[in-house]
């Protein structure tokens, strides 16, 4: 029979049970025994759902109590020395102070210990906590967890896979933490406690080791490439069979290396790099396990169990038993079940399969192999589920795709070029030089989120529930008047997020009820599910926009959330290039942009945050990426005229290597984040001579430390001598829904003090 199994499951429990412990425990109600207990409780849980779904074993390692990274810090023995250990503290209470910090002792001198930086997981929304290395790093193994749940899962009778993060990845995923020193030199101090831990799992019993490095599907230096061999061939040494984890991404030239390292099987991602399986079989000697991920791990659609048998056939044929099936990634970027999930009508919920349901696909996989009748049911009812969603009604709207088909060539373009615009915008809106403003959200206090919880549970009437927001809306026109901002918004009160506030008044989207996937530590997200063709059935914005500009005769800036963000924040149709779903989302958005200038509204904001982290993890499809994805973005921003101001906001991210595409999305204002690099974000927009109005962030909004005066005019005089003073506005790092008002009040009022400074000199 053919061998299955997953390279990771979800962690948190099916009712996000690990979160509310933890939160628990963190807020001291419960203790680290309490804590350990319900981690007890659901690994076992988690191993019995592979067992139930015939998995033959189960894998351990990837349970962690905030994230599998930092677990490897600890396992490794490599807790940076900056945290001063004293080596009393117990485990996981170094634990949770490296990913969270310790917050400097009242009186006492020092930053306290800053947590460990927390980055994305490559192209996912999960974020690992990032090691440190400086050339003093030593090695050692440190920590029992790893194999006390190895034991555990033993006793329960499991045989067992267990799961580690290779030495190169955790290499590669860290940061060097001094200068002129290279983190790849300390692989050979690392090396011996990687063997260490295989001995000591082999000592156990495990069956096999996956040992992932999802760094081959990455564009790799020379160096260390050229690693991989000789620290593999140290490795095999200890004879426990490794299965070797490469996914998200092709492995491209890293092929042929990865087929020949010394260890006994390999993993491919068969969606990512379902293009590459053909020469990874020709590549991968026949004593080799293949594992193919033919499960895709990043989505949440039931598989076409037709089409993955019709790809696994000959590779069976040729490799027999040494051809195992799991997803093609960790679990861990889905939701627990769709069991339960209750907001779904039955036809959409048919037609989706998280984490329990993926593992039961494989099973059928592995029965209709076998030729198995069992399989049979269970293949005619996904056919039939697959059959059911392409031909849907709910999926397909021909007048999404008539109109896409139809654009004119120039859909996205403005009618005039930005300097001509700019003239016409200045003329309409005369604005002061250095023009202040801000980024979109104001408080999102306490009383706003009862009173949109109230009206959510049926308890405060529509009616009730705009009062409500109208009565925040004027409250935050009347202080930004008052603060004498002379762009303003309306503070998004009525958002609850920044893309399910537009994903729930779109066709095409859906939203579950327990959806939830981990993002970091206790902290997960409920991402929408966008199933069909996206199209905008009413307005979704323009009434409030309307409310507020009715306020006041000060330019009210219209808000929006831009396509690329809302696609990336979302789980995606897998039946349809993402380029067009961005498109459909681009025109609807569109739509709103023409309608909210329609309704007097001069200027809209067009939020793109995710449009960096939207790119590919190979360089190579950075470009194709960069096009259609600047294209949505025009799509959705050209259908106003010249004297109507786009503008677009991002933050979190470098630019400098993808401007021309910054610069090719004619925004005619772009704010960024740049205060907490002292403006050196903006070095390079100064030395590209971007063309456009720029706002550079000049108060970190991050922290309730209200910003001075005189700290935001050096920022604004720094940003002054590389860009054109007629082209620069003065804003605040990103929206002020984390604040508070009396923080924001003050911070605004310094800012505004510092505008008016500037534009005296
Ligand atoms: N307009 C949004 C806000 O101010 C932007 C949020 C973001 O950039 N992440 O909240
Ligand atoms: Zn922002």
């Amino acid at each position: 029979m053919t061998i299955i199994h997953t390279l990771g499951f979800p962690r948190m429990g099916a009712q996000r049970e690990l979160k509310f412990a933890l939160e628990g425990h963190w807020r001291g109600e419960i203790d680290a025994a309490e804590l350990e207990a319900v981690g007890r409780q659901l690994r076992p849980r988690h191993w019995q759902a592979q067992r139930d779904a015939g998995l033959d074993f189960v894998s351990v390692g990837d349970f962690a109590y905030y994230d599998h990274v930092a677990n490897h810090i600890q396992l490794l023995g490599c807790e940076p020395a900056r945290f001063g250990f004293s080596g009393d503290e117990p485990a996981l209470a170094r634990y949770f102070t490296l990913a969270r910090g310790v917050a400097r002792e009242a009186g006492a001198s020092g930053d306290g210990h800053p947590a460990l930086e927390m980055t994305k997981w490559f192209d996912t929304n999960y974020h690992y906590l990032v090691p440190e290395f400086t050339p003093e790093t030593a090695f050692s193994l440190a920590d029992e967890r790893l194999f006390a749940e190895v034991a555990e899962a033993q006793a329960l009778g499991h045989p067992v896979k267990a799961v580690l993060l290779g030495p190169l990845s955790f290499l590669w995923l860290g940061k060097e933490k001094a200068a002129g020193f290279d983190r790849l030199g300390l692989l050979d101090k690392l090396l011996p406690v990687y063997g260490q831990i295989l001995a000591r799992l082999k000592a156990q019993g495990v069956q096999w080791v996956q040992i992932d490095e999802p760094v081959l599907g990455l564009d790799l230096a020379a160096a260390w490439q050229q690693a991989f061999e000789p620290a593999y061939a140290r490795l095999a040494t200890n004879g426990v069979p490794l299965l070797l984890a490469t996914y998200f991404s092709p492995l491209q030239e890293n092929l042929v290396l990865a087929c020949r390292l010394p260890v006994a099987g390999l993993h491919v991602d068969g969606i990512r790099a379902a293009g590459e399986i053909t020469s990874v079989a020709d590549w991968l000697p026949a004593h080799k396990v293949l594992s193919l991920g033919i499960v895709d791990g990043r989505n949440v659609w039931r598989t076409d169990l037709d089409a993955a048998l019709t790809r696994i056939r000959p590779l069976f044929d040729k490799r027999g038993q040494s051809l195992w099936l799991a997803p093609s990634c960790s679990l861990l970027h889905v939701p627990f079940s769709v069991a339960g999930e209750m907001k779904l009508d039955g036809e959409l919920r048919g037609w989706l399969a998280f984490a329990v349901e993926k593992l039961d696909e494989l099973q059928v996989l592995k029965q209709a192999l076998a030729g198995d009748a069992a399989a049979d049911g269970e293949l005619a009812k996904s056919r039939q589920a697959i059959r059911a969603r392409h031909a849907s009604r709910r999926v397909n709207n021909p007048a999404v795709a008539e109109r896409l088909a139809a654009l004119p060539a120039a859909a996205d373009r403005r009618h005039a070029a930005f300097p001509v615009r700019q003239a016409a915008q200045r003329k309409r809106l005369q604005l002061p030089l250095l023009p202040t403003t801000t980024i979109g959200s104001f408080p999102q206090t306490a009383e706003i989120r009862a009173a949109r919880a109230a009206f959510k549970r049926g308890e405060l009437s529509a009616a009730d529930y705009e009062t409500a927001m109208k009565k925040e809306i004027a409250h935050a026109v009347a202080v930004q008047e008052e603060l004498g901002l002379d762009v303003l918004v309306h503070g998004e009160a009525e958002r609850n997020d920044m893309v399910e506030y537009f994903g729930e008044q779109l066709a095409g989207f859906c939203f579950t009820g327990n959806g939830w996937v981990q993002s970091y530590g206790s902290r997960c997200v409920k991402p929408p599910i966008i199933y069909g063709d996206v199209s905008r059935p009413q307005p979704m914005t323009v009434d409030w926009s309307a409310y507020a500009q009715s306020l006041t005769p000060k330019p009210m800036k219209g808000m929006l959330t831009g396509p690329i963000t809302i696609l990336q924040w979302s789980f995606v149709r897998d039946d349809q290039p993402r380029s067009t779903t961005a498109a459909q989302i681009a025109l609807a958005i569109r739509d709103e942009v023409c309608d909210l200038e329609r309704a007097g509204i001069g200027i809209i904001q067009i939020d793109e945050p995710a449009i960096r982290e939207g790119l590919p993890l190979r360089r190579a499809a950075w470009r194709e990426y960069l096009a259609w994805a600047t294209r949505a973005f025009r799509l959705s921003a050209s259908g106003v005229a010249d004297e109507t101001q786009i503008h677009t906001h991002m933050c979190y991210s470098e630019f400098n290597d993808i401007l021309p595409e910054i610069a090719a999305m004619d925004a005619d204002v772009i704010t960024i984040e740049t205060s907490r690099s002292d403006m050196e974000l903006l070095d390079a927009f100064g030395k590209f001579k971007y063309p456009n109005e720029i706002g550079p962030g000049v108060y970190d909004i991050h922290s309730p430390r209200v910003p001075n005066a005189d700290d935001m005019a050096r920022l604004l005089q720094k940003a002054r001598e590389t860009i054109p003073a007629g082209n620069l506005w003065v804003n605040p790092d990103c929206g002020l829904k984390t604040r508070g008002w009396p923080e924001t009040v003050a911070a605004l009022r310094h800012m505004v003090a510092a505008a008016k400074a500037l534009r005296a000199v």
